[in-house]
């Protein structure tokens, strides 16, 4: 059956579902945060061009006893500072061109709506209890944390002081998914990613699971527990749920995504998207999301950032100072995205100078000097088809494998530097040039549209100065030249 609205591929309709954590509003979005949500792009804007169906989700999380705290010392209700921070962070995302479908705030009327919904559903199944929580909790991790995770007294997550707490809450019984959990793991070889740092969470499913608190009747600043109104859900469990409010469930329609193709997340979350979430929607009854990746971390100057140590970086200064696409180009051709790297602007300004100016600003540029005067008939053989491998690069980005599909991509541009200087093409003229000058820019064509997940606004510069339609991945293969060339100049600049 064929249907109009939707995309079909040999009958089958593909969507692409994906997710970056909701941000927590009392932290200020920085380089990580930036990375998160640029890959998440760079992957949305890469299935957009193979034709899905992408829902492209972020948003900001904002209940929890750490905003109540930092709204009373700003002399502000928690609802005036989350409204004011949340709108920093959907300004930011459209500053950096994200291309996000739909921005969630955990204090919309329907996403409250769908937590009391999911918990009730999970309270039928008999997977809430009541009981008393004795234990330490870390406020800025928002984390309750056992007595054997303590180091030194302070939290294991940040090396923070933690607070003592002691009060009657209510408990999800996710010791019951031990085995299921382990089961859901074997069986779906895909769920937890990178494979190389999914172990470390199925010993620790392995050695067992505690029952976990998702209540506090001790802080306000939160939804309302169905079961008893003087709690407030455990922010956590509130944000989890985002995935799917933001697609309308429990409509029915929440099915045209559900579940989630993946979800990116930063590594000190992992814990909740690969344990806590799928314990939760097994308890319901619900599909488990197809893909954790949890991704590495990025150090400042080799040295971890914080507050204070003063070298918390502003994406947004960087992205001023530098292009969107330089930063862009930089978090995928620096790192595989399971890895740990480290940002520098010195690292930065020689990947500007070396593969941006040296590689493809060059190669457009010389290719266009030669194609602006020349009178004659672009066409010929089509000896550098053969070396775009877009089967490859495809294999590399259903494998989240950014890292290599970049490199492959940019084999093809030193490539075809390689092809102007072996062939002298500044000697050529007439049909030896004209067969040159149709590899050359053909090939070019068909690395605009390659890069385009990447670097959007460098794709555009390229297409533009080529004169060609807006293109998708079918159209990377060797055509009838059809350009128009409208030379500009130089794509990136040196810096000093
Ligand atoms: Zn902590």
């Amino acid at each position: 059956m064929y249907c109009k609205r939707f995309y079909f591929k040999f009958g089958v309709f593909i969507k692409y579902y994906i997710t970056t954590p909701i941000f927590y509003v009392t932290n200020k979005p920085h380089i990580g945060t930036a990375y998160t949500v640029i890959i998440a792009d760079i992957l949305s804007r890469w299935h957009r061009l193979l034709g899905d169906d992408v829902f492209f989700l972020t948003g900001t999380d904002e209940h929890g006893e750490k905003v109540d705290e930092a709204a009373k010392k700003n002399n502000q209700t928690p609802q005036e500072l989350v409204d004011k921070i949340s709108k920093n962070f959907e300004e930011l995302w459209k500053s950096l061109e994200i291309t996000n479908n739909k921005f969630i705030r955990t204090t919309d009327k329907k996403h409250v709506d769908t937590v009391i919904k999911f918990l009730m559903e999970i309270y039928k199944k008999g997977d809430i209890y009541k009981g008393n929580y004795e234990g330490w909790y870390c406020v800025p991790d928002e984390t309750f944390i056992t007595e054997l995770q303590l180091v030194d007294g302070k939290c294991p997550f940040c090396g923070r002081d933690v607070k003592k707490i002691i009060e009657q809450s209510y408990f999800f019984r996710l010791s019951k998914y031990q085995n299921k959990l382990l089961e859901l793991y074997e069986q779906n070889p895909k769920f937890l990613m990178p494979k190389n740092k999914s172990q470390e969470i199925i010993n620790r499913v392995k050695s067992g699971l505690n029952d976990i608190s998702i209540s506090r009747s001790t802080v306000k600043w939160g939804i309302e527990l169905p079961m008893e109104k003087d709690h407030t859900v455990y922010v956590w469990f509130d944000a989890l749920i985002n995935y799917l409010s933001a697609i309308d469930w429990p409509n029915q329609n929440y099915k045209k995504y559900w579940p989630a193709d993946l979800h990116l997340v930063g590594k000190e979350i992992n814990w909740f998207h690969s344990v806590i979430w799928p314990a939760m929607l097994l308890s319901v009854g619900l599909d488990i999301p197809k893909t954790i990746f949890s991704h590495g971390w990025w150090t400042v100057d080799g040295k971890k950032m914080s507050k204070s140590l003063g070298n918390v970086v502003d994406p947004l200064e960087i992205t001023k100072k530098y292009g969107n696409d330089a930063l862009r180009y930089f978090f995928v051709r620096e790192v595989p995205l399971g890895d740990d790297a480290d940002f520098s602007e010195k690292a930065l300004i020689s990947r500007i100078n070396g593969e941006l100016v040296n590689d493809l600003g060059n190669l457009v540029y010389r290719t266009l000097s030669l194609a602006e005067k020349f009178t004659g008939e672009v066409k010929g053989n089509k000896e550098l088809e053969e070396k775009i491998n877009l089967e490859k690069i495809k294999e590399y980005m259903t494998d989240f494998n950014t890292f290599e599909a970049i490199e492959e991509i940019w084999s093809i541009v030193r490539n075809t530097n390689k092809y102007i200087n072996e062939k002298e093409a500044w000697k050529l003229s007439g049909d030896e040039l004209g067969s040159v000058l149709y590899n050359l820019l053909e090939s070019l064509r068909v690395i605009s549209i390659l890069i385009s997940p990447f670097m959007p606004e460098t794709s555009e510069k390229i297409r533009k100065q080529l004169g060609n339609k807006i293109e998708n991945l079918s159209d990377c293969k060797f055509k009838v030249y059809s350009g128009k060339i409208k030379k500009e100049g130089h794509l990136f600049e040196k810096i000093k």
